[in-house]
Parts: C-alpha cells; structure tokens; sequence
C-alpha cells in the first residue's frame, strides 16, 4: 500500500517569508508547491469582475459564495515560475495587487468560501503531496501534515519585504501604507470567527526576522528530513 504523501504546511501572517520558502522547499524536494493565498485572491478578482462591492452585503455575500463554487482556478509551470490561471487566462500579475490582496482577506472571512477551497485544496495536493502555503494548512486543511510550520517576523520586516516585492514587480506604493494593510489583514486574519490565523497544534513556529532565506530553506530541510527517518 503506498504511503502517506508528504505534505508540508507553512502558516504565518503576510510577508514572514511564506511564498519564497514554500517555493525553494517544494523545488528541492521534488513536490509540487501549492499557494493558497492566489485561490482566495482569484476569488476577489472574480468578485470584482463580477462588480460585487467588497466587503459584500448580503445579496453580494451570495453571489461570492457562488463565484467561490465555480471558480476555474489551475496552476501552470514549477514553482519558480508558477502561473496563477482562472478560467484558462493567466491572472498571476493582477492578483497581486493591494486592493486584491485586502479583497482576499475579506472574502476569506465568509464561511461557504473557505468550504469550497479547503475542498479543491485537498483534491489538489492529498494525491501528489507538496509544500503547501496558507493561513488555515496545518489547522484545517492538512492537521496530519508530515511538517507544520508556522513563520512570523516583526511587522516592519514583514512590510518592507512586501514593499520590496511589490516594486520588482513595477507596483509603487509606499511603504507605510503596505504596513497599514498588512496589520489591517493580520488583524482580520487573526480574529475572523472561522478557520483564525495560528499556529497548528504540533507547529514549529519560527521567527525569519533575522535569518536569510537560505537559513529558512535549510531549517525546514533538516526539519522533513529528520521527521522522516523519525
Ligand atoms: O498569502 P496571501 O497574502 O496571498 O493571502 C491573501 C489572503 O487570503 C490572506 O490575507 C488571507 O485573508 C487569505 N488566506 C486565507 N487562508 C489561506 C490563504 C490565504 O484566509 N489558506
């Protein structure tokens, strides 16, 4: 009989270092590498594309939960280079916006929305395993994880990692104002009713602060090999 498949769940508030870590470890394993965070994003694009008004009123709030059920989400290319599609389009650039990233935080809070991508998140990764990134993984989607990791930085790391992020990417904002909406989606993340973001029982929590991402990528190696061979 083949064997549990090995999942890694890595929790943590925005800009602790999720993305880049969840990606090296899933290429240096050899698995694929699952971001949760673009479901609920492309969940706010096609909300907006839809014109329903965020945060959604109770008619809105319907027709979130209906976009949610339907939403065409696939991944495309490793996990370097990973294309976010919706609909077959390729939306990666669009769902990284700030005003998609707060979206997201908002229609995360709906109950029925997080049913339907906790659902496709496990048909995704229950087969093949993988580095899996998130809010709610080692909590709610994957609690058997082979590896829950949990990674915090003090919020003015975080912020100026996003900041830097951001302009790579062309997009100016400054960087006050990615503090204020970071702290403004940890504050949701963090005390929304359903699924809040914590750390998993049995999660190693791990401050990236002061450690490089090769520091980060080694420990999480070490961490599944030696969990491994027990
Ligand atoms: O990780 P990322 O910043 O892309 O996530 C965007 C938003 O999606 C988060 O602020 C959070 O509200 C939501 N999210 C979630 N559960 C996940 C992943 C993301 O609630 N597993």
């Amino acid at each position: 009989m083949p064997g549990k498949p090995l999942i890694v769940a890595i929790d943590g508030p925005a800009g602790a270092g999720k993305s880049a870590t969840a990606r090296e470890v899933a290429l240096r394993l050899g698995v694929p590498y699952l971001d949760t965070g673009a479901m609920y994003r492309a969940v706010a694009l096609a909300a907006g594309r839809a014109a329903v008004a965020l945060p959604p009123d109770e008619a809105g709030t319907g027709r979130v939960i209906e976009l949610a059920r339907a939403l065409r989400i696939s991944f495309a290319g490793d996990a370097t280079a990973q294309r976010v599609l919706l609909d077959g389009a390729d939306v990666t650039d669009e769902l990284r916006t700030p005003e998609c990233s707060q979206g997201a935080s908002i229609v995360s809070t709906i109950p029925e929305v997080r049913h339907a991508m906790v659902a496709l998140q496990r048909s995704l990764a229950a087969a093949t395993g993988g580095v899996v990134e998130g809010r709610d993984i080692g909590t709610v989607v994957f609690p058997d994880a082979t590896l829950k990791v949990f990674l915090t930085a003090p919020p003015e790391v975080r912020a100026r990692r996003r900041h830097d992020e951001l302009a790579r990417r062309g997009i100016r904002v400054r960087w006050e104002d990615v503090l204020a909406d970071q702290l403004e989606r940890d504050r949701r993340d963090s005390t929304r009713a359903h699924s809040p973001l914590r750390p998993a029982e049995g999660a190693i929590v791990l401050d990236t602060g002061r450690l490089t991402l090769d520091e980060v990528v080694a420990r999480l190696l070490e961490l599944v090999r030696r969990t491994l061979t027990g």
